[in-house]
């Protein structure tokens, strides 16, 4: 395992991008969109340049490491060597499934298909491809290059070289892992999205405000960030969509809050637009 493609530099795409740089890996940064592929560039070496600033990497690795990342918009000359694919496009099915397919007829025989996704189902996305045993879901946090975990998620003909190969790939990126049999949200989102919509919920009841859930959920109940923080530096449109899938895989429990609807139609998308439960400057919030 050497050359690793991310489809798609947005939020997720551009932080795993850094994490595999910088553990030796060779890195092709594919999106359709030029300007989220400028975007993405400018965020990485701003990022490294910030970590040898605070004495992290040093001069010498910031460079070799950025210059191990190739940027394009041709999704055929990213994976065209590739020995990983890793698919970082927004948390819809069908675009997922058309990627996959996609991925299966341009990559090498050998490549495993990875997907980030935070809810879906790996086996459904595999099933697509003639070769499902080489599909897997490898669920990185935000921001990827600094969270610590890795959720590995087999789908139902995921082989057990697949798994070990993603796993290996993980560790050389300096994450934790878990093994975790698919079910919608796996461990993580399934959890984290119940807090997040019962934080809207409470919020649009009037409960309380939003900085005050948010100081409730951390200094009372130890969770380093506030739900609606963490919701805000997800993208609210991301976890809304986390939601509808959950809503109508695991039913009434997970029906999204109309709060987080509404934001989304206003398009309050959290700290990547500027606003969502909280105000950001948009220049810090852009990043
Ligand atoms: P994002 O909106 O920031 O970025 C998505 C990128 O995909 C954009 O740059 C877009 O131009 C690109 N894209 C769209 N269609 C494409 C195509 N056909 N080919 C190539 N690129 C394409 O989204 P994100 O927050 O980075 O989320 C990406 C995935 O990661 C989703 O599945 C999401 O659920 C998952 N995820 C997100 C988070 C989070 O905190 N945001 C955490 C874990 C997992």
């Amino acid at each position: 395992m050497k050359k690793i493609a991310v489809i798609g530099s947005g939020l997720m795409g551009r932080g795993i991008a850094y994490a595999a740089s910088t553990n030796e890996f060779q890195v092709q940064l594919q999106d359709i969109s030029a300007a989220a592929l400028d975007k993405a560039e400018s965020y990485i070496r701003e990022e490294m340049e910030k970590a040898v600033e605070r004495g992290f990497m040093t001069a010498e690795v910031r460079i070799e490491s950025f210059n191990r990342i190739t940027f394009t918009t041709s999704l055929e000359d990213a994976v065209k060597e590739a020995d990983l694919v890793i698919e970082a496009v927004l948390e819809k099915m069908e675009l997922k499934i058309e990627i996959f397919k996609k991925l299966d007829e341009v990559c090498p025989h050998h490549t495993i298909l990875a997907t980030n996704t935070s809810t879906m189902s790996p086996t459904e996305i595999g099933a697509q491809t003639s070769r499902p045993d080489q599909c897997i879901a490898m669920h990185f946090f935000n921001p990827p290059h600094k969270m610590k975990l890795v959720e590995i998620i087999r789908g139902l003909n995921t082989s057990d070289e697949t798994y070990e190969a993603v796993r290996q790939v993980a560790e050389q990126m300096k994450k934790e892992t878990v093994e975790v049999n698919e079910f919608p949200g796996f461990v993580t989102s399934r959890m984290n999205c119940l807090i997040g919509n019962e934080a809207m919920n409470m919020l649009m009841e009037g409960v309380a405000s939003a900085a005050d859930i948010d100081k409730a959920i951390k200094l009372g109940l130890n969770h380093p960030m506030g739900p609606l923080e963490m919701a805000d530096l997800v993208g609210l449109d991301t976890r809304l969509r986390n939601m509808e899938y959950l809503y109508q895989t695991l039913g009434e429990k997970y029906r999204p809050c109309p709060l987080l609807t509404k934001y989304v139609k206003a398009g309050r998308l959290g700290k990547k637009s500027g606003a969502g439960f909280y105000n950001y400057n948009l220049q810090e919030g852009s990043k």
